[in-house]
């Protein structure tokens, strides 16, 4: 602990500064050398071609992530996850090697006189090196961050900045912040070395240098590293348990309630054999079997699936099955058949049967509906547009040689659409909300034929347009404000009760 020290007038009590290093050329040669280390594991990646090359000699590495050349291995790129893709860097074509710069953060943990202090090491990455024409590795590394890291906050040394775990809950939904607190934006990686300090500390419980023994790839970021271990039970739980890849994962964004306490009790075996990472977490919750086809297939439209099990109260298995006996079976099909669903529920069908949900040709059934929904949902935006046409007669015009009547159907909007060249019929959802009003000027002698559109907000004209959205003339205009001067204001925020 820092200690508590009075201040030069002897006023008040203020803690003391904290020693930090802040020249990385000062940081132990321990950590710079666990740094180079990971750095010198960091393969390259072809997007194009799935292939992985050595960042030294550029040449193609095998199997195992091994370069032949140089001798060494690589990361294992999780090749089948795509969030994991960003361990390596990416290059189209192999001329491209040359452009590619990258930056990865390391954490390191440090204690000075009793306090916890975390490290945030940048190390910038490039291939360009002017001395040589060829691609060449070249890094650097600076010092980007320290925290001092205490119960419930933690203070950046640098800026200054403090943040309190207790906000870090409400900030997850601000995806600026959670980019932050997450690292998204960055490939992490956590120095390993020396973890061991923290057994004495407010970590004690959190067996963080346990767990990462057992991680192929740590990715930590704050959260992971700060609140996740000192203040989340299911952290220490999900160690305990041999459940690491969970632990360090996106363990805040886990709803540790009794249900999955249940869960995770009850497929504790299942779940250990295969320590599954959030993601293929979420996937076996939504399946709930110990099946990793079946978890892998979740994997791919986790939150699609979701959405889908939940409206129609399927299963997972039970959607496969159906959509393996569909002919011309696509990708696409997960978001069109959601959308059937919806459509289904908003037209009234019951989608608890059977013959609803699993029709025996889906394209068909989907196409008759949409075609069936899109009538229906244009017939309520008619009759609302309808009822408030009956209520805007009130301001009728009417003189020796002109109407003003308000627009009375979808209809008569395409028409007018149509005869003046505008775009009114696109307001037709904002004039069945009565968000705007719609009146049509017209010679007395000649009804049928469109002169002017005229909108109105608030009892006040927002535009009067002939064809080809042109002006009226002068006079035109004239008659145009004396009926608006005398203009009833339509209450419009009255709500109807039902919107159906
Ligand atoms: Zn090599």
């Amino acid at each position: 602990m820092n200690q508590l020290i009075f201040s030069n007038d002897f006023d008040k009590i203020i803690e003391e500064p904290i020693d930090y290093i802040s020249n990385i050329d000062d940081i132990s040669p321990n950590i710079i050398n666990n740094i180079k280390d990971i750095s010198n594991k960091i393969a390259i990646y072809n997007i194009c071609d799935g292939t992985t090359i050595c960042s030294n000699c550029f040449n193609k590495l095998n199997k195992n992530y091994y370069c032949k050349h140089c001798h060494k291995s690589f990361y294992h790129p999780y090749e089948d996850e795509l969030r994991y893709k960003n361990a390596i860097m990416n290059y189209n074509e192999i001329d491209e090697i040359k452009n590619i710069e990258d930056n990865i953060k390391y954490y390191f943990f440090d204690i000075v006189k009793g306090n916890i202090l975390l490290y945030v090491i940048k190390e910038h990455i490039y291939f360009n090196n002017p001395l040589t024409p060829l691609p060449f590795k070249t890094s650097s590394l600076s010092i980007q961050e320290v925290w001092h890291i205490k119960e419930d906050y933690m203070t950046n040394l640098i800026t200054k900045e403090v943040t309190i775990y207790n906000d870090i809950d409400n900030k997850i939904d601000d995806m600026e912040e959670k980019e932050r607190v997450y690292d998204l934006l960055y490939d992490t990686y956590l120095c390993l070395n020396n973890l061991d300090i923290l057994k004495n500390t407010i970590y004690k419980y959190s067996l963080i240098w346990e767990g990462v023994k057992h991680l192929k790839l740590v990715k930590p970021c704050l959260v992971n590293m700060v609140y996740a271990p000192i203040h989340l039970k299911q952290f220490e739980y999900l160690v305990k348990n041999k459940l690491y890849n969970l632990a360090f994962d996106y363990t805040c964004t886990l709803n540790y309630d009794n249900k999955l306490k249940k869960l995770l009790k009850a497929n504790l075996d299942f779940l250990q054999k295969n320590d599954l990472d959030y993601y293929h977490f979420l996937a076996f919750e939504l399946c709930q079997k110990q099946d990793l086809d079946l978890i892998n297939y979740c994997m791919q439209h986790l939150y699609l699936l979701k959405e889908i099990t939940e409206t129609a109260n399927i299963t997972v298995e039970e959607l496969r099955d159906y959509f393996a006996q569909q002919e011309d079976f696509n990708e696409e099909y997960y978001v069109d058949y959601n959308d059937y669903l919806r459509m289904l529920k908003e037209e009234g069908y019951n989608i608890k049967d059977k013959k609803n949900i699993f029709p025996s040709n889906f394209y068909e059934a989907h196409n008759k509906l949409y075609l069936e929904y899109t009538i229906s949902k244009d017939k309520k935006i008619n009759d609302k547009i309808n009822k408030f046409s009956k209520i805007l007669e009130l301001n009728s015009y009417q003189d020796d040689q002109y109407i003003i009547i308000p627009a009375s159907s979808i209809e008569s909007l395409i028409d007018e659409s149509k005869q003046q060249s505008n775009c009114v019929r696109t307001y037709s959802r904002r004039y069945s909300n009565k968000e705007t009003e719609l009146y049509f000027m017209r010679k007395k002698d000649k009804l049928d034929e469109s002169f002017v559109t005229i909108e109105v907000k608030n009892g006040k004209i927002v535009q009067a347009r002939t064809k080809y959205n042109q002006l009226p003339s002068d006079d035109i205009m004239n008659i145009l404000k004396r009926w608006e001067h005398n203009l009833i204001i339509i209450e419009t925020n009255i709500k109807e009760s039902d919107d159906n």
